[in-house]
């Protein structure tokens, strides 16, 4: 059986070698005579898995200290509501509309208190990062590092002075150096870079915690769970367990430094070569053009069937943009190897020739 090159943009392509060692594992952990979907989330076996897991996250992410780590459910979907029930206040908090998430994380805040756009690009189809200006009196100011739907980064974090960021990296967490420092929670569904679906890693500076609306549901407030270790409930022990798998993986290739420099690489192969096609054109601004989602048209639907179509028949697969806005995405995270780049793009200058 051949492996394809899954250019999905999430749940996305792990690392083979995070495979091979979960099926390696599959029927007997170690020595337990178990397997890790078996263990009991507070058996001394699994929280060795935890801790390590939590351990090998802080180092690869370059956590400092004054942060709590968890590994908690409900998606990047669930901190939408989460972040706001924690951090709002009553009061009100400034969202940059930068993409699809981006808007769906400012629509749910609303529900909790008050929500100032900072900057929005959602008129010009999210094809940029938004200009913004702050609001003095915010609770938090909110961005989405990466947009995952149109293609987009932000090229800088914002300086928002004593008013704690709060950050969905959903989209590229880990594919390059941040400085956690600067930002007061940071949050990703795991589905991208890290793990199956079922994870969603967050991070809060220890004094954002115990500031929830009475009406928060227990496992969103960030003070029960980190008090708990995010086990206030059953974990997803299992794709935790991957997640470990994975950051072990990264910190085998160097490190998230390291990474990024095969990221950019990556990414500037496609970037070159959209650049000069006389057939495809990329959709993202250039000055905030994402690394790990590239995202590009031909100008027509149907040779943007075609091309989606044979890239398939090749094993380049998963390459149609999200429904709402067509066109070609292709997704490279950590895991997609540089070689199904290079393939990726010489078949691109095939069917250009044929097509142009
Ligand atoms: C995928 C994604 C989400 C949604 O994540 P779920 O885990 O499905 O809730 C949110 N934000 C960004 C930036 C994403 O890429």
């Amino acid at each position: 059986m051949n492996r394809v090159y899954n250019f999905a943009p999430g749940p996305s392509m792990l690392a083979t070698e995070v495979l091979e060692k979960v099926q390696k594992d599959l029927l007997c952990y170690g020595s337990t005579g178990m397997s890790v979907m078996e263990m009991s989330h507070r058996s001394k076996m699994y929280l060795e898995i935890f801790e390590k897991t939590v351990a090998d996250f802080k180092d690869v992410m370059g956590v400092p200290e004054g942060y709590k780590v968890m590994f908690l459910q409900g998606g990047a979907t669930a901190m939408f509501s989460a972040v706001a029930l924690n951090l709002m206040q009553g009061g009100k908090a400034d969202y940059i509309d930068s993409g699809n998430f981006a808007h769906n994380a400012l629509v749910e805040a609303q529900k909790y208190g008050e929500v100032n756009v900072a900057g929005s690009s959602r008129e010009d189809n999210y094809t940029y990062i938004p200009a913004y200006t702050l609001s003095p009196d915010a609770r938090y100011v909110h961005i989405t590092t990466n947009n995952t739907i149109y293609g987009t980064r932000y090229d800088h974090v914002p300086d928002t002075g004593d008013i704690p960021l709060v950050a969905d990296m959903s989209s590229n967490i880990l594919s390059e150096v941040y400085d956690v420092s600067k930002f007061g929670v940071i949050y990703a569904g795991a589905q991208k870079n890290v793990a199956p679906a079922g994870v969603v890693i967050l991070v809060v500076r220890e004094d954002l915690l115990g500031h929830e609306l009475p009406i928060t549901p227990k496992v969103m407030s960030f003070k029960k769970m980190a008090d708990a270790d995010s086990m206030l409930n059953t974990p997803n022990c299992f794709g935790i367990y991957v997640a470990g798998l994975t950051f072990e993986w990264l910190k085998k290739q160097g490190g998230v430094a390291a990474i990024e420099k095969v990221n950019i690489e990556k990414a500037n192969l496609l970037y070159d070569f959209l650049d000069n096609s006389k057939l495809f054109k990329g959709t993202a601004q250039e000055k905030y053009r994402s690394r790990m989602n590239v995202t590009f048209v031909t100008g027509d639907a149907d040779k943007d069937a075609a091309f989606v179509k044979e890239a398939t028949a090749r094993g380049l697969v998963n390459l149609k943009g999200h429904r709402i806005v067509g066109g070609m995405r292709a997704s490279i995270y950590n895991a997609m190897p540089i070689e199904g780049v290079v393939k990726l793009v010489e078949f691109m200058k095939e069917f250009e020739m044929k097509n142009a």
